[in-house]
């Protein structure tokens, strides 16, 4: 059996959610469990609706929760029968006048508790499923919705709620494999759950993929799909670099390492589950259902390419921190370390010198007042506009003199920092800003240019007909 998740883009209105119907089918020998995210943006309207009420805001509370209202019926009509819509539009109906109920209590109150919220938010992804449900069963499946506060139990931590390992796999197999043992297709909503004492939770925003990841780990499933809207993770991005190919099979630390340069396909620790347990998890496009998309594996299978991928994050700042009486001392960095922690600032890139630290972190509002801390124990400077470069790849550890390389590529770029973690996966160095479109471009030239067909697709491949038309 297989997990497939459907991402709030691949069921973000009827054409997208009959697209889905036709790609389970597809699946259909496979034994295909199905998550599906709340329609896209509703997660947000629905945040937006109790933190209004939450402020006392009733009419524009109520007001967003109309607009969703209509827009899960308009769906949910077009894309069922009228039989079944003349069943169904009386249980929105009511789902939505309890919503709305919610909305003006929590305005009663003037406080959304992270309780309500959790509450509120849950409907995105209870009714879609309840939606795409009756869908499939229009579309000749035999589907049936799980409830996800049955299967998905958590702590009790509203917003962020950790998922119990056991007793999901305990609930999985008790209530979704005897669905999929017997021919039915399960669909559960993602991202939600419930404590053991059925109280509504949530797992974490972007939380959908962490579901099925649990899903499928509890249920020891071949492959997990995590279908999107792109065509799965690129070398580099193709905006700035028109040759970027598809990434065909990654490992989940390169993976981990992209995902902090916004690589935003999905982030890799929710897929953790998955991984421990060695199952592949996909990365697919919904639109273009054909593309075979990423692999993300727990060990990447032997390869000729030094890189899998070059990623950058602008808007970064580099703070200079110049002490000559650093000279020999100790617990100099710690206290300048603490200025940050007390500023809850995290550091991303570090070097030292015997009496300087070059540290980077993301540009915020912050940085003054962190510098005039820093003023009464050094002599600091800072400058924004800076930007992170960072290749990822596995092969770095068995590959010498491949700084070398990269430094020789970037030929009078100016680099301000140098680093390479200790996970040994990855070079990674400061630049201005202004540099990352020609240091993108001549890195992918050197690095990519006769790149191994087995991990990457071949050039022009990945430009299928839905990101050439979104490139338009
Ligand atoms: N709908 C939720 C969100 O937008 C969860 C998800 O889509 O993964 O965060
Ligand atoms: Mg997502």
């Amino acid at each position: 059996m297989i997990v497939m998740k459907f991402g709030g883009t691949s069921v973000m209105d009827p054409t997208a959610i009959d697209r889905t119907a036709q790609i389970v089918k597809g699946r259909a020998v496979r034994r295909p469990a199905v998550v599906v995210s709340a329609m896209s943006r509703v997660t947000d309207a629905l945040l937006a609706a109790g933190k209004a009420a939450g402020e006392g805001q009733r009419e524009q509370a109520l007001e967003l929760a109309r607009g969703l209202r209509q827009r899960h019926h308009t769906t949910a009509k077009e894309l069922i029968t009228a039989a079944q819509y003349a069943a169904l539009a009386p249980e929105l109906e009511r789902e939505f006048d309890t919503l709305d109920e919610l909305l003006k209590g929590i305005c009663a109150v003037g406080e959304l508790s992270p309780r309500s919220s959790d509450y509120v938010v849950s409907y995105g992804e209870r009714l879609n499923s309840r939606i795409v449900t009756e869908s499939y069963l229009a579309r000749g499946m035999r589907a049936t919705l799980v409830d996800a506060r049955r299967v998905m139990i958590t702590d009790a931590q509203h917003g962020k709620a950790i998922p119990q390992i056991d007793q999901i796999e305990h609930r999985a197999k008790n209530f979704v494999r005897p669905l999929i043992e017997d021919g039915q297709v399960p669909v559960m909503g993602g991202f939600i759950g419930a404590t053991e004492q059925g109280v509504q939770t949530t797992i974490g925003r972007g939380g959908s993929d962490f579901s099925a990841a649990l899903l499928g780990s509890a249920l020891d499933a071949e492959a997990i799909e995590i279908w999107t809207d792109v065509d799965g993770m690129m070398t580099t991005d193709p905006r700035i670099c028109p040759d970027a190919r598809r990434i065909r099979v990654i490992s989940f630390e390169e993976a981990a390492e992209l995902a902090y340069f916004g690589a935003k396909v999905l982030h890799p620790a929710t897929v953790l589950p998955a991984v421990q347990k060695n199952i592949p998890v996909l990365i697919l496009n919904s639109l273009n259902p054909r593309n075979e998309g990423t692999l993300i594996v727990g060990r990447a299978p032997k390869s000729k390419a030094t890189f899998k991928a070059i990623a950058a994050k602008k808007r970064i700042t580099i703070v200079d921190v110049v002490a000559a009486r650093m000279l020999g001392a100790h617990g100099f960095l710690k206290s300048i370390f603490d200025v940050f922690d007390r500023h809850h600032c995290s550091i991303d890139v570090v070097s030292t010198s015997e009496v300087s630290v070059s540290l980077t972190v993301d540009s915020n509002e912050a940085i003054p007042a962190i510098a005039a801390d820093l003023e009464k124990i050094a002599d600091v400077k800072y400058a924004g506009r800076n930007a992170i470069v960072c290749l990822v790849g596995e092969n770095i550890r068995e590959t010498p003199e491949i700084a070398a390389r990269v430094f020789a590529a970037l030929g009078a770029i100016n680099v301000r920092m140098i680093s390479q973690g200790a996970s040994e996966i990855n070079i990674t160095f400061v630049i201005d800003e202004e540099d990352v479109p020609e240091a993108i471009r001549r890195l992918h030239k050197e690095f990519f240019a006769e790149a191994d067909p087995e991990v990457f697709d071949t050039p022009g491949a990945s430009s299928s007909e839905t990101s050439r038309e979104r490139a338009r």
